[in-house]
């Protein structure tokens, strides 16, 4: 037993390159997958975690049975053997450390899929505290933004529902409906994807409205509103005051596809500033002498607070999954 690769700070690579000071301590925590060694103090993986606590506690040959327990001696050392691969150990080791003793060495999690063993493994020797840290990573926006439909599936998957609630908000920007097909889906029931698809639907319904009902709109001197050329083929709208005020069609126009698009991804990005919407709008605009020189400027400022005003109403909206055993 006594041949394993030590992991020692000068021949680190596997879970930082900065120095991990995983070559001093009263103990070896060894990967069995492949082998490798790290010699850690003891009292950090104890502090993190009851199971390693207990385990310390108890004669070496009382041990606790789970897949770690003290079973061998490594120059002088007692070993205490993982399922885990390095990569995986090494992180969770990292994550029971001090910060300050690790200076600038991060947990790396350089893709979601490193993120999800670890998870794994904290929950395994009920690291709570370190759990609730990769949770975080897990829906930190590097994740998220790109794919938050995947982290949804993966949050339901392993059962974190608060995750996935956070997640569900963040699928909000691309279209549920649009029958979009990824591998993890097979991981969660039709039960949870229904109801993000319910939510969609619930978050497309508030959002539309937000267009319907403008009288959340305050600056009555915009010049969709000033311009007496543009207007036609629009009833007038009723603003913040209960007043009412014809519009320019490209303005008209440019709300109802606003509209639309918000009834199939309600998020206010959407109707961002550089959306394919405003900009279809500024070309409309661009027709009229009368827009062209404040068009740009000001639908700025109104998509900002448009754009506010859609994710304010669809944060009220909730996400109503409730897991297999009941827990929402
Ligand atoms: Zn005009």
């Amino acid at each position: 037993m006594g041949d394993a690769k030590t992991f020692s700070s000068a021949e680190s690579t596997i879970a930082c390159n900065n120095g991990v000071p995983f070559h001093d301590g009263d103990i070896i925590v060894r990967s069995t997958t492949a082998q490798v060694d790290f010699r850690i103090h003891k009292a950090f993986l104890a502090v993190a975690s009851p199971f390693f606590r207990d385990m310390f506690s108890l004669p070496q040959n009382e041990a606790p049975s789970r897949s770690a327990s003290v079973e061998d001696m490594k120059d002088g050392l007692p070993i205490v053997p993982f399922e885990e691969d390095p990569q995986t150990l090494g992180t969770l080791i990292q994550l029971c450390y001090p910060r300050w003793m690790l200076l600038d060495c991060k947990p790396i999690f350089p893709t979601i899929e490193r993120v999800l063993p670890v998870l794994i493994a904290a929950k395994k020797y009920a690291m709570d505290g370190v759990e609730r840290e990769v949770r975080a990573v897990l829906i930190s926006p590097r994740f998220v933004d790109p794919d938050p439909l995947r982290v949804f599936a993966l949050a339901v998957k392993h059962g974190m529902y608060e995750e996935a609630k956070i997640c569900a908000r963040h699928t909000l920007r691309t279209p549920v409906l649009a029958k979009q097909y990824i591998p993890e889906l097979e991981n969660i029931t039709a039960g949870a994807y229904y109801h993000l698809q319910d939510y969609h639907i619930r978050c497309g319904a508030v959002a539309a409205g937000v267009v319907q009902d403008v009288r959340w709109i305050i600056n009555e001197t915009s010049v969709w509103f000033d311009c007496s050329g543009c207007r036609g083929g629009s009833p007038p709208v009723m603003i913040s005051g209960d007043k009412r005020k014809w519009v320019a069609k490209w303005w008209a126009d440019f709300m109802m596809e606003a509209g639309n698009l918000l009834r199939d991804c309600p998020s206010g990005v959407v109707v961002g500033v550089d959306s394919h919407v405003v900009q279809m709008a500024m070309e409309k605009a661009s027709t009229c002498v009368a827009c062209r020189s404040r068009a740009l400027r000001e639908i700025k400022e109104f998509c900002a607070i448009f754009s506010a005003q859609v994710d304010k109403m669809v944060d009220g909206v909730e996400f109503s999954y409730l897991a297999p055993n009941g827990i929402a």
